[in-house]
């Protein structure tokens, strides 16, 4: 095999050279597969629809969002790891990454600090909350480029003009006070300016919507917290608790309140969206009802099976007390009971209803991304923002009421939560 013929020794080098270049086209073909992330073309094809002026309402606004839940996925799918999950690439099987973040115009994102409600019985709920609350910190030291912590409605002003995305924490569920104000204090101090007051189990001190009641709305302790907080500067949230539980929070709060991320319950009938009574109150109150984009919530038909399920759970719980059987029961269930997942029309209808009964300053968006198991088929994704904007639009909302339900409303309803903590805070004589 040494000794090769010339022309021999001509062919075999032609061979290497054509299949040098196979290779190279096989190394394009699947590179050019590769990137063709499908969640990121599907989001761009939706984006298609963006009208030039839409893009420039949208792009001359703070895009804030009041929910974002990936701080748990990265506890689920990434073990709280970085290197696992780097989302300065795509993370498709997230509804989050940064590229997406840049496409969709993002200004001003709350995180979500969630950590489960059965941490009230099998305890550890403030540890989960620290490391939560650790890994946003840490997500903002590792993208400096993107991300800076905001503290302040100034601070989101500040970052935003930097070209930056202000990451801002919510805490959500009570729970992770482990009923101590001292821990709400400590996690004012870290950086937390919002607390949802409890997630889907009622609590001592508050009612969660799709629990039964335990503390008739708000016990004392519970009025307790939502006076320590407006004292702090710490929004209250009404997401997930109890009509009743609104309400109590209205009587007892000095400072706007909002719903970081909830639907009107008006146009779609879960316990867990905002009935019109306290939309009316949110008017004195200054308050923001930042809208939820969960199917579930959102498209009446939808809710309706969702409300239901919950009578079904606890059926089935009852019937099928293994656990394997009860799942299986349950998937069951879903699957002969599909919910349709609606669009951005059925996400703008609660806006129009919010506007209708508490007016264009008391509502905003709260997406629930990375939270919830479906969306509506326009808004896959956080790149997915501009389309409301475009829906908005399309309704006719003028350019400065759009800049007002994108962030406008947040940034007012913080700066006067700001106002009053400075009040309550100043020494008394
Ligand atoms: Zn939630």
């Amino acid at each position: 095999m040494i000794f090769l013929a010339h022309s021999n020794l001509r062919r075999f080098f032609q061979g290497i050279r054509l299949r040098r270049a196979m290779l190279r086209m096989f190394v394009l073909v699947m590179l050019a597969l590769l990137m063709q992330d499908p969640a990121a073309s599907a989001a761009t094809n939706l984006l298609d629809r963006v009208s030039p002026e839409a893009w420039r309402i949208h792009r001359g606004s703070i895009l804030i969002d009041g929910h974002n839940d990936f701080p748990y996925e990265m506890r689920v799918k990434a073990g709280l790891s970085f290197d696992t999950y780097d989302m300065s690439r795509p993370l498709t099987n997230l509804n989050t990454d940064i590229p997406r973040l840049r496409q969709g115009g993002m200004g001003a994102q709350f995180w979500a600090i969630y950590v489960s409600a059965t941490t009230m019985r099998t305890g550890g709920a403030a540890r989960q909350t620290m490391e939560q609350i650790d890994l946003v910190h840490r997500m903002v030291a590792r993208y400096p480029d993107t991300f800076e912590m905001a503290l302040t409605e100034n601070d989101i002003e500040r970052i935003h003009k930097k070209g930056k995305i202000a990451s801002l924490m919510g805490i959500e569920g009570g729970h992770s006070i482990e009923n101590s104000l001292a821990l709400l204090r400590l996690y004012y101090t870290l950086g937390v300016r919002y607390m949802t007051l409890t997630h889907s189990d009622s609590l001592e001190w508050a009612d969660a919507a799709t629990d039964k009641p335990r503390a008739n709305g708000l016990s004392d302790f519970g009025k307790q917290v939502v006076r320590e907080m407006n004292r702090l500067g710490m929004l209250v949230d009404i997401s997930h608790v109890s009509a009743q539980t609104m309400h109590a929070a209205l009587d007892v709060s000095r400072a706007p309140i909002i719903a970081s991320h909830s639907c009107a319950y008006a146009v779609a009938a879960h316990p867990r969206n905002v009935p019109d009574d306290v939309l009316v109150r949110l008017k004195q109150n200054g308050g923001v009802v930042m809208v939820n984009f969960y199917s579930g919530f959102v498209v009446p038909e939808s809710a309706k099976v969702m409300a239901s399920m919950f009578d079904v759970q606890r059926d089935l719980r009852e019937k099928f007390p293994k656990d394997e059987d009860f799942e299986k029961a349950m998937a069951d269930w879903r699957k002969a009971n599909p919910m349709p997942s609606g669009t951005v029309k059925d996400v703008v209808d609660h806006i129009d209803h919010i506007v209708k009964i508490a007016g264009i300053d008391h509502v905003g968006l709260g997406s629930d991304f990375d939270g919830v198991s479906q969306l509506p088929t326009d808004l896959p994704d956080v790149s997915s923002y501009p389309i409301v904007t475009q829906e908005l639009l399309d309704r006719h909302y003028s350019e400065k009421d759009i800049k007002k339900v994108l962030g406008g409303n947040l940034l007012r309803a913080f700066a006067a939560a700001e106002k009053i903590a400075g009040e309550l805070k100043a020494p008394t004589k």
